[in-house]
């Protein structure tokens, strides 16, 4: 079998097999790009390791050695020499890129020997011995699990004695004691010594990197990213190119374009004099790739050509590692770069302008639930703002919280629903579960690649990074920027778009759709074929979901309209009517009331229909609450209150205990109002269609439709549709004009489902309200669920999803296609859409594709979502 692979052997859509590095690297090679030599490790190697317990797969390390017998051919330096040793970097790369989360190791190869052959070969001792030092940490930090910062004291304790700042400072006769005590740190926490021979080394660290797959943080990454544990992970054996031999070398990270907004500039940074991880690690603040103009002419026009050739030739935005070597440059990775929603949208829009898209790849490029950040309060930019520092802008959006300075302790305090932002020098990998819970990020070290900046633009979160002018003081939580101090618990504020840390709590507000939002949306509004509209139930909420390009209301509530403080004491004398009469005198002063309403809500949505649905709750929703009255009786009684307020009292009390039920969910609601009451909804009708009467005498196209709750059988709404038809008719007399009728019912029960073919004669459309549809064909109720015993539901895998946020299409689903198809088929014409929560998510939105619906209906804020995924799912 073969386990390994030559770079030149490769190609890109080998990911599965060679890992998402491996096969760009072997890509880049061959399109001629300058990529170091190499040879990579395949996943099944990995994979095979496992099976094996933990043993390479025969024949493995035969092949290894022969692939870098070629390399050693390609280069013209052997492994081992001791005159000019070939040394190599050992990099895991899985099929999907977790940066950072397994372990890579540089300048492998060097021994005592070697390493001074390197210093003769290349004239430059400081440089060997710097890669030698390295080498050994890494070594035996990753293969010999010696705990790095044993080094890291060492190193610290030479730069204060020398008065240094910096590793690069370190001279040669220090860096030669470093080394010594480096191998006397291994020999004391691993029991051996610094192993000398390349070949072993190299082996050692192979297995190492198979190991990493198995670490700790490699598990939660794909736990959270939703990357299946069997995939394994390669390796990558590649020739060094160094960046630390001096100051004609450096090493960075950029992006194609800027990742935070998406503007196509070069977006990046890089140190010079320096080796691999330095940069990412935040060690020194490195230099906006901007200034490599300056200072590398020829390099910088070379990478901004190198850029050129991998968008064009992967047509989307890449993250290149980049290296140079005495004035020669050098790329050793490249991937398709993580970036906000905003970018996502503007370089997808600006790659179709550019013709390296079509429209069609473009919409397929955007995550409809990334949105969500778009759609986010941002800082009122008229507010007064205490601002304290700022730092770089790392990942835009704002946020507020309490300042806290521990991972685990952002994680306690998000969980139990608090807003912190999470403070530190710098973040790493082993930060990642309070950076998920926190609001945002602040850090005072590290640039814009940094772990902190990237892992926040993947979540979507603010960052602001590298923002030196705090200074963190870990042991007392608090920082403090000039003479201020802030403490663990105090409120600041971030802004990621302008690097700003501002103090305190600032005014936010509501989100704009930009204009490549705009235009995408249109693309996906040309290809989608199911409409999509919006839950509204007030004036104000129509005229946000026209904005954000609802094509109507899928759903207005009225219990809400009934809630209202001056309508409720007219609302209880309805409930607490003895007769017809009496209730039909209430409703009358109610009519005016509703009409009002309607007419609001039907004007902001001209020209599209609005689905009306009629009182749903059950009538004590709108009384006291039971033992309250009781307490507030008992109280005038004892204080010797009014007898007529009292006895008022006691027969509202009567009342409550009347319409008491003992499960409201499956109580007396929805038309089983009206088929007690039927006045109920006659009033409700007449508003209705008096409402749009009037509008259309004033020139207004107002199209609503009658949506009658919680029907399980046909006579049911048989009955309630004659009533509206009647109640329209009269009012179309009354006004002298023709609205045309609409009446139509929610499927939001099983009984429903299944007698669809017998419901649907009587009604124009049918609408799932899949909240109500989930919790009776589960059987349990929402808040009950979630808060006691979802998450179990969960944890044991029972469910893969909450069902009340992804359709539980397997059950749920498999009734509304019943649903849709019985539907049809006894009226052609009837349309069908959904009106849950679930309208406004993008996988329960494939599902209503594939069942045919006709449209979608969601919160305001969801719509621009709920376009997109409705594109995708045509697509
Ligand atoms: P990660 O997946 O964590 O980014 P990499 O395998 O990409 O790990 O290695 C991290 C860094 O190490 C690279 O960005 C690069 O700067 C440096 N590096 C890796 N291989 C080489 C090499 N052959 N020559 C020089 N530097 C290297
Ligand atoms: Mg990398
Ligand atoms: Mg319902």
């Amino acid at each position: 079998k073969k386990w390994v692979y030559l770079f030149q052997e490769g190609k890109a859509d080998m990911r599965d097999l060679l890992g998402g590095k491996g096969a760009n690297l072997a890509e880049m090679t061959n399109i001629g790009l300058p990529v170091p030599p190499g040879l990579t490790i395949t996943t099944e190697a990995c994979n095979e390791y496992y099976a094996n317990g933990q043993q390479f797969p025969a024949g493995l390390v035969d092949q290894i050695k022969e692939a870098l017998a070629q390399v050693e051919k390609q280069i013209g330096k052997k492994f081992g020499d001791e005159n000019n040793p070939l040394l190599v970097s050992v990099r895991s790369g899985a099929k999907f890129s977790m940066p950072g989360m397994m372990d890579t190791i540089l300048n492998l190869g060097l021994n005592d020997r070697t390493v001074e052959g390197l210093a003769r070969a290349t004239s430059n001792e400081r440089f060997a011995l710097d890669c030698y030092r390295r080498f050994i940490q890494m070594f035996s930090d990753v293969v010999l699990e010696v705990p790095h910062y044993q080094f890291e004291t060492v190193l610290e304790k030479h730069k204060e004695r020398l008065g240094v700042h910096y590793d690069h400072e370190l001279d040669v006769a220090t860096l030669r004691e470093v080394v010594k005590e480096y191998k006397a740190i291994t020999r004391r926490e691993a029991g051996v010594d610094f192993p000398q021979d390349p070949m072993e080394q190299l082996l050692l660290a192979v297995k190492a990197v198979f190991r990493s797959w198995n670490n700790q943080r490699a598990i939660v990454y794909r736990k959270i990213n939703g990357i299946p544990d069997h995939l394994g992970t390669a390796v990558n054996v590649q020739t060094m190119v160094f960046g630390n031999m001096g100051n004609d070398c450096g090493t960075g990270v950029a992006f194609t374009r800027n990742p935070s907004t998406g503007e196509p500039v070069l977006y990046g940074e890089y140190l010079i004099n320096a080796q691999g991880e330095d940069v990412v690690a935040g060690i020194r603040t490195p230099q906006p790739i901007s200034t490599l103009q300056a200072e590398m002419p020829e390099v910088y026009q070379q990478f901004v050509a190198v850029c050129k050739i991998l968008e064009n030739h992967y047509k989307d935005m890449q993250d290149i590692e980049f290296t140079i070597e005495r004035g020669k440059l050098y790329i050793l990775q490249t991937r398709t770069g993580k970036r906000t929603a905003a970018a996502a949208l503007k370089i997808a829009v600006d790659m179709v302008n550019e013709g390296l898209i079509d429209r069609k790849t473009a919409i397929q490029r955007i995550e409809p639930a990334s949105l969500n950040q778009l759609l986010h309060r941002r800082i009122d930019p008229n507010a007064k703002l205490d601002v304290v520092a700022k730092g770089l802008p790392a990942s835009p959006g704002a946020a507020s919280g309490q300042v806290v300075f521990d991972a685990d302790e952002a994680e306690k305090l998000g969980l139990n629903g608090e807003k912190v932002i999470l403070v530190r020098m710098e973040t790493t990998p082993d930060d990642i579960h309070g950076i998920i819970q926190a609001q945002g990020i602040l850090t005072s070290r590290g640039g814009m690649t940094s772990h902190a900046a990237v892992v926040a633009r993947g979540m979507g979160k603010p960052c602001v990074c590298g923002c030196e002018a705090i200074k963190i003081d870990y042991e007392n939580e608090q920082f403090q920027v000039g003479e201020r101090v802030f403490r663990k618990g105090d409120i600041i504020s971030i802004d990621g778009a302008t690097g700003q840390v501002i103090a305190g709590q600032v005014p936010m507000i509501d989100p704009e759709i930009s204009a490549e939002f705009e235009l995408l949306l249109s693309w996906a509004d040309e290809i989608r074929t199911m409409k999509v509209r919006a839950n509204a139930d007030t004036p104000e909420d129509a005229a946000k979901a026209r904005q954000f390009g609802a094509e109507g209301i899928g759903l207005c509530r009225t219990e809400h309209m009934f809630m209202a403080q001056d309508r409720l004491p007219i609302v209880q004398e309805m409930i607490l009517a003895e007769n017809k009469e009496e209730r039909e005198a209430a409703l009358a002063k109610l009519l005016p009331m509703q009409r009002e309403d309607f007419y609001g809500i039907l004007k902001a949505m001209a020209g599209y229909p609005v689905y009306i649905r009629l009182l749903d709750p059950p009538l004590h929703e709108f009384l006291p609450n039971q033992e309250e009255l009781v307490v507030e009786i008992t109280t005038l009684k004892l204080t010797g209150g009014d007898p007529a307020v009292i006895k008022a009292k006691e027969q509202l009390l009567k009342k409550v205990r009347a319409l008491h039920e003992f499960n409201p969910m499956l109580g007396h609601r929805g038309c089983r109002l009206a088929i007690t009451w039927p006045e109920i909804y006659a009033m409700q009708v007449r508003a209705i269609y008096q409402a749009t009467a009037q509008l259309i005498k004033e020139g207004v196209d107002a199209r609503p439709e009658v949506m009658i709750p919680l029907v399980i059988e046909a006579e049911e709404l048989r009955k309630l549709r004659e009533l509206s038809v009647q109640v329209a008719k009269e009012v179309m007399a009354e006004y002298g004009v023709e609205v045309p009728i609409s009446v139509g019912t929610m499927i939001e029960l099983p009984r429903a489902c299944v007698t669809a073919d017998e419901i649907a004669p009587h009604a124009d459309y049918f609408s799932f309200g899949t909240n109500d549809l989930t919790q009776t064909t589960l059987g349990f109720s929402r808040d009950d669920a979630e808060g006691k015993f979802m998450q179990d539901y969960l944890d044991q895998k029972i469910f893969a999803e909450n069902p009340f946020i992804v359709l539980d299409t397997r059950g749920v689903g498999k009734l509304m296609k019943m649903a849709t198809q019985l539907g049809r088929q006894a009226n052609p014409a009837l349309k069908v859409g959904i009106c849950g929560e679930h309208g406004g998510e993008p996988k329960s939105i494939f599902f209503c594709q594939e069942a045919g619906l006709d449209y979608v209906s969601c919160s305001p804020y969801r719509v621009p979502i709920a376009r997109l995924a409705a594109a995708q799912a045509a697509l």
